[in-house]
């Protein structure tokens, strides 16, 4: 492929290997894609001529927006949204570039007194989070990013910009909701932002000795609290002098210090707190930055969305975390307006889930095979059998993984909608309808 192989309307955006563009766009966190040519289109009429121009070739499309989330892309063609990244405000309604970031989000709305819920990381793009569903800061008060999405812009494999919502294409609007990329080139959203909350943080840090019974009162917490609460809880390895082994409470509030206070009572009166800190901050301040992503492990990553916390679930959990094998684990807690939605709503099904079980086991880069599927049977053993994987999260992929993400229904429903806007599979998506 050259340059001179695609028309001349989109050769001043395509870019092959060996140039600075080329490679701006291929970047991908912990990996980099070697397409045969990357698109960098700046408007909605840029990215359709370059879908016309992909599909005239033959070419095979992958879409990047932040890069956070997709599988290296190995030939084809890999359309980057990076410049596409403006965040309109009107009102509450909000429409948001795909390459945007959330960090660019959450500072563009902050002089409006407005908030979209988002997920933790502020380089993370909203291309890729929004359309596998989204588990943020408020998803227990706002619900996922897509429960708040009105309109979705979009370039199908027939090179059309479209708009659709709940009365333009309503299947095809479901399945963007949830569904992955799995069906053309989202340029951007029309979201409905919500007003900013007052929040109050606490971190609170606790030494490893404190695992079980941190993971217990925590999930006590979480199951009582009011949909204005939300809180993730990790346990960690040690990973330096500064970040050593231990669990961390990370708890947000929509209220006052009283309220978090009492809230807290039962975590701030474990054994074993090492640290804490209690203050108001805002919904920028949320955001952390990205994990450095080139350190040399193999990452064994399994999730769940899970309907309990079972005493024995909480056992397995608190095993691996302190096991032999270094693993980091993240609990989030749903419920509260995250499943107040209905399961059919949005191709995000799993509607009853009250906790996201993330677990991460480092292993040495070059790891034999056998002691990935040793660790990949340690997690099956803890993980809720028959419970869902969040896509957005799941590094593995493949069909068994696909069938994990979505229940039969869905599955068969989004497998329609492919069927009839991408007939020919055009588009590859971080994770196939397999
Ligand atoms: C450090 C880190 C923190 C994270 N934190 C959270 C979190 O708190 N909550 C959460 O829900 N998720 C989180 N995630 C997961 C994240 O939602 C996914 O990795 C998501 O795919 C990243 O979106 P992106 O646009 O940056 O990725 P990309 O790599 O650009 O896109 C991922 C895939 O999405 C599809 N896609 C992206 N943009 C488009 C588009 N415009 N049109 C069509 N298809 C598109 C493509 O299939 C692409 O392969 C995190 C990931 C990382 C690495």
């Amino acid at each position: 492929m050259s340059r001179t192989d695609l028309p001349a309307h989109v050769s001043p955006f395509a870019h092959t290997p060996g140039t600075p563009e080329y490679d701006g766009g291929a970047r991908l966190f912990r990996a980099a894609a070697t397409p045969e040519v990357v698109l960098r289109p700046r408007t909605a009429e840029e990215v359709a001529s370059a879908v016309g121009a992909c599909v005239a070739a033959g070419l095979r499309i992958q879409v990047r927006s932040g890069g956070h989330g997709s599988p290296p892309c190995p030939d084809g063609a890999l359309i980057d949204l990076g410049g596409m990244d403006d965040v309109d405000v009107s009102g509450t309604v909000v429409w948001l570039g795909a390459g945007a970031r959330w960090e660019q989000v959450a500072e563009a709305l902050a002089p409006h007194g407005l908030v979209i819920t988002s997920g933790d990381t502020g380089a993370v793009g909203v291309g890729g989070l929004t359309l596998g569903g989204g588990i943020g800061w408020l998803v227990r008060t706002h619900g996922l990013t897509v429960d708040a999405v009105r309109q979705i812009e979009v370039v199908t494999a027939d090179g059309v910009v479209r708009r659709v919502s709940a009365d333009e294409d309503p299947d095809l609007f479901w399945a963007m909701r949830g569904g992955g990329g799995n069906f053309g080139v989202v340029t951007r959203f029309c979201v409905e932002a919500a007003p900013a909350p007052t929040l109050v943080r606490a971190e609170l840090a606790y030494e490893p000795s404190a695992t079980r019974a941190l993971l217990a009162a925590w999930w006590e917490v979480m199951a009582d609290a009011p949909d204005t609460v939300n809180s993730t809880l990790a346990v960690m390895p040690a990973i330096s002098p500064q970040f050593p082994a231990g669990g961390l409470v990370d708890l947000v509030v929509d209220g006052t210090m009283e309220q978090a206070h009492d809230l807290l009572a039962p975590l701030l009166a474990l054994d074993g707190l090492r640290s804490q800190s209690i203050d108001g901050c805002t919904y920028a301040d949320l955001l952390g930055p990205t994990p450095p992503d080139d350190i040399p492990v193999t990452f064994v990553s399994g999730n769940r969305v899970v309907t309990d916390l079972t005493p024995a679930a909480l056992d397995g959990i608190a095993a691996l975390a302190m096991g032999e094998v270094p693993t980091m684990v993240m609990l989030r807690a749903l419920g509260g307006a995250f499943g107040r939605v209905g399961a059919e709503e949005t191709a995000f099904a799993h509607r009853g889930a009250r906790a996201l079980v993330v677990l991460n086991a480092l292993l040495p880069e070059e790891a034999p095979t056998e002691a990935i599927d040793a660790v990949r049977a340690d997690h099956a053993a803890v993980l809720e059998p028959g419970a869902g994987v969040y896509g957005n999260f799941s590094l593995e992929r493949g069909s068994h993984v696909t069938a994990a993400m979505y229940p039969p229904a869905t599955l068969e429903r989004l497998r329609a909608v492919k069927a009839r806007v991408d007939p020919a599979g055009v588009f590859t998506a971080a994770h196939a309808l397999h």
